[in-house]
């Protein structure tokens, strides 16, 4: 319902439009149904290749809506183009009419859309199997003989020119950015099922489709182009590759929260289906989603509270942080497993924690074990507004923290890179460090030089 209130938007938006440039007269205003009809027609032949070009299916379900519309509105277009005609000619049938070839192809692409409309149906589908398809093809002819009628009827008025031309350019991207993708080879890797956009059915090449003349075994790529969703009758075209590693080896997990602690770091915090045992220091490597499909990224758990896992992150310009700058509460991403040796020793050693930026987050999670022992935290970022997780670090009991600004002189911080030449360590110190390789570096070169053994890190 809700999908039909958002596809009328383009419709009243016309109809106003036109309302208006017509200063209110309504005869030819109704005859202008027409005109709304096409762009319905023209956006529901956009469903398709706006998902091939996007890999995005967030309109497959619109496509139905639009054919609705573009009948519904095609017929009363028709409806009132001959009740218009009976007023004047007092009569609804004049052969004259006919002859002229702009109302006579309005007919014709009226009564293919009637036709459409009615065997767009479940019931259709299945009954015709094969054939619907065929049939549905119909759609380019029809596409034709409205663009001819339009064309001609409104005299190559430049709104439909626009119209038609958009619409043929995005299909001819869609149909080469394809034709890209299958010469390089990225549709068939190892690939065995597919799921179809529209419904969300698998087709599995271990079992093919029986039903519809498939035999178990039978790859996606030899299927017949004229095979149909057995569900919901879409074509081979609105298949895509279903990863089924992504499922088999990975927990899904709901974004709870998705909190920016500064314009580049973002606090995420996901429900995880299942719980994960995690020690201070780990990390999650957590499946991500672009348009490029899935790929991995690994994140230290900040905390863990039953199924929920705490990740702070630094919002890159690569494609784990752009993919991060778009994530939203409800999404839903997935957790591989959680891994990692950077965890605290047993020891009752005094301990020494070095961080830079968002390297904070595993460091954050052992500070937050330790609450009756004195630990020290070294900690480095560029500018004051590149800080984060200030109140927490003041709430954590014992803990002394010295703030390093790289590119920032301010009253109450360290200026410079973190340079532990500055302090005076007991012998036993243990370090742990993570952030940055070149400060990782740089520090256990110094600390080695000092005498100092017990150094733990990890590296991002
Ligand atoms: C064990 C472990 C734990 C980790 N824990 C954390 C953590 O808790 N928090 C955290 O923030 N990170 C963590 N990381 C790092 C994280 O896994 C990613 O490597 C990091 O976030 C960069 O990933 P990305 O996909 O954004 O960048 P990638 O695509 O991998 O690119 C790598 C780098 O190149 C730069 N780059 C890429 N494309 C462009 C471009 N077009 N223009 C400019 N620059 C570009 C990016 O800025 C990035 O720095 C951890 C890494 C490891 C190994």
């Amino acid at each position: 319902m809700l999908r039909y209130l958002f596809a009328l938007v383009p419709g009243i938006i016309l109809f106003l439009a036109f309302y208006f440039m017509k200063s209110g007269e309504a005869n030819v205003l109704l005859r202008d149904f027409w005109r709304i009809s096409f762009v319905y027609l023209v956006l529901a032949l956009m469903v398709t290749p706006i998902i091939t070009l996007t890999k995005k299916d967030t309109f497959a379900p619109y496509r139905r809506t639009f054919w609705v519309l573009a009948f519904l509105v095609a017929a009363a277009h028709g409806i009132v183009y001959f009740y218009a005609e009976y007023i004047y000619q007092k009569t609804f049938f004049v052969l004259e009419h006919f002859k002229a070839l702009d109302v006579a192809s309005g007919v014709v692409a009226i009564i293919i859309i009637a036709f459409l409309a009615i065997t767009s149906n479940n019931i259709s589908i299945k009954l015709m199997k094969g054939n619907w398809k065929k049939l549905q093809s119909l759609v380019y002819p029809l596409f034709l003989i409205a663009a001819f009628h339009v064309a001609f009827a409104s005299r190559f008025d430049s709104f439909y020119m626009i119209t038609i031309g958009a619409l043929i350019l995005l299909r001819t991207f869609a149909y080469l950015s394809e034709k890209q993708m299958v010469v390089s080879g990225k549709t068939s890797a190892k690939v065995t099922r597919y799921r179809c956009v529209p419904c969300g059915w698998i087709y599995d090449e271990k079992y093919g489709d029986p039903d519809g003349g498939i035999a178990p075994g039978t790859r996606f790529e030899d299927i017949p182009d004229n095979w149909v969703c057995p569900v919901c009758g879409v074509g081979k075209g609105d298949f895509i590759p279903y990863e089924d590693a992504y499922e088999e080896e990975n927990t899904p997990a709901t974004v709870v929260t998705a909190t920016l602690l500064n314009p580049t770091t973002l606090e995420l915090v996901l429900e995880t289906e299942k719980k994960f045992e995690v020690i201070p220091g780990q990390y999650g490597r957590v499946a991500l989603k672009d348009r490029d499909g899935i790929f991995y990224r690994s994140y230290s758990v900040v905390a863990s509270m039953d199924k929920k896992l705490v990740f702070c992150i630094k919002l890159s310009w690569g494609r784990g942080g752009n993919t991060l700058k778009r994530i939203k509460v409800g999404d839903v991403v997935a957790v591989e497993n959680i891994y990692g040796s950077f965890v605290l020793q047993n020891s009752i050693d005094p301990k020494v924690f070095i961080a830079t930026w968002t390297g904070l987050a595993p460091i954050v999670n052992m500070l937050r074990q330790l609450p009756n022992e004195d630990k020290i935290l070294l900690f480095g970022v560029q500018d004051a507004a590149s800080l984060f997780y200030t109140e927490l670090l003041k709430n954590i009991p014992r803990l002394t923290t010295h703030t390093f600004l790289s590119r920032e002189e301010l009253p109450g911080f360290q200026h410079g890179r973190i340079d532990i030449s500055k302090f005076h360590f007991p012998k036993e110190s243990e370090f742990y460090m993570c952030g940055n390789p070149a400060m990782i570096e740089k520090t256990i070169a110094d600390l080695k030089a000092q005498g100092f053994t017990k150094i733990y890190h990890e590296q991002f």
